[in-house]
């Protein structure tokens, strides 16, 4: 099949691999043209415009950050619609809003271009094994047609509705890992409080009820203090932007999300070089152990007291203080270290 890989970040990149890796002809383009560097060296041609990148394919496939990219590669001046056939299919594996992308597709169908929705869950380790969860929206047949490409890097692949379910589906997805993340940040926080040994403990919650991905992809980042590069906190809170917004649509209060702790995530603008949700969840959980073992790990009042601007003189976020081992410093979110 010829395929256009469009956005080639940490999870496009890997999806254009393992379609050249099956045997597919691939094209890719990148707003920052380097990307597409280590893709030609395996082989991918490379195209200045979606719409050049489109030209003679089969199939686009897109994954890119969030709602407004994508209507403009599709769509926009230069767009993959100028350059794709009629008969063409988009895949899209951005994570956007549902209702945009039924839209979006409405206007692709009138062009006789096909679209699939097709979001994906598991991670940059999911995206470079070839593992990733894939939620699907749009007609049976394609889906169908879609499914030599997701196979490609999918293992778990399911139609879920018409255009737009699959992206719904990954909004229930982000709800329910965003929760999962603040849970597990407070409880790493209350076991290096009372001094509990780490490794031991996150095997023993691996093999119980407190099982989760998180637990087992993301604790030891957070025990370590150490965040490479996976899903952007940027990435997270559009995610649950649009998760709230499908539930206003829906007249469904998301009480996690709208009175707790990750509206105020959502809304909370982090300074500096906090990229990672994991992170951000873990440093709050660090500084609120300070003053007392608790819970609500991403209080709003939290947040605020430690963002540089209104941090007290003298007051600096620091790496758990366990009340049975030493402090381990941890450098603040402003970049600046720790006593
Ligand atoms: P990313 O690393 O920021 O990659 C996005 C890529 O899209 C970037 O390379 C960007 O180009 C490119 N791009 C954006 N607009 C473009 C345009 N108009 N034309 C061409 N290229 C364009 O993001 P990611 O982590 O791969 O995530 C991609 C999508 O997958 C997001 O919707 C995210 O929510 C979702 N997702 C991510 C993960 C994860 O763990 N990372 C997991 C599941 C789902 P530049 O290089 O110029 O910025």
């Amino acid at each position: 099949m010829r395929v256009a890989v469009i956005g080639l970040g940490t999870m496009g990149a890997p999806m254009a691999r393992h379609l050249i890796a099956a045997g597919h002809e691939v094209t890719v383009h990148n707003r920052t043209r380097e990307r597409e560097e280590p893709l030609a060296a395996l082989g991918a041609a490379r195209a200045a415009s979606p719409a050049e990148a489109a030209k003679g394919a089969d199939a686009v496939l897109t994954c890119v950050s969030d709602t407004p990219d994508l209507e403009q590669l599709l769509l926009g001046p230069g767009g993959a619609a100028e350059g794709l056939a009629r008969g063409g299919l988009v895949v899209d594996c951005s994570t956007v809003s549902p209702s945009a992308t039924a839209d979006i597709a409405a206007r692709l169908a009138e062009r006789g271009i096909g679209m699939v929705d097709a979001p994906v869950s598991g991670g940059s380790e999911g995206a470079e094994k070839g593992t990733l969860t894939i939620f699907c929206g749009g007609s049976d047949d394609d889906f169908a047609r879609a499914g030599e490409i997701l196979n490609a890097f999918g293992s778990r692949i399911t139609h879920l509705g018409p255009s737009g379910a699959g992206q719904m589906a990954k909004a229930v997805n982000q709800v329910m890992i965003a929760g999962t993340y603040a849970s597990v940040g407070e409880g790493i926080a209350l076991a290096q409080a009372a001094g509990l040994p780490m490794p031991e403990l996150l095997e023993a919650l691996s093999a119980g009820a407190a099982a989760s991905w998180v637990l087992s992809n993301r604790a030891g980042n957070m025990i370590d203090d150490t965040y490479p590069l996976g899903f952007k906190l940027a990435l997270h809170r559009k995610d649950l932007g649009i998760a709230l917004d499908e539930a206003a649509r829906e007249g469904l209060p998301l009480k996690t999300l709208d009175d707790g702790a990750m509206e105020r995530l959502r809304r909370y603008r982090w300074p500096g070089n906090v990229r990672e949700l994991e992170n951000l969840v873990r440093r709050l959980a660090a500084l609120y152990s300070q003053e007392t073992i608790g819970v609500d790990v991403i209080d709003v009042e939290l947040a605020e007291s430690v963002s540089p601007a209104a941090r007290p003189a003298g007051r600096c976020c620091r790496a758990p203080a366990p009340v049975r081992r030493a402090a381990r410093p941890a450098s603040c979110p402003d970049g600046s270290s720790g006593p």
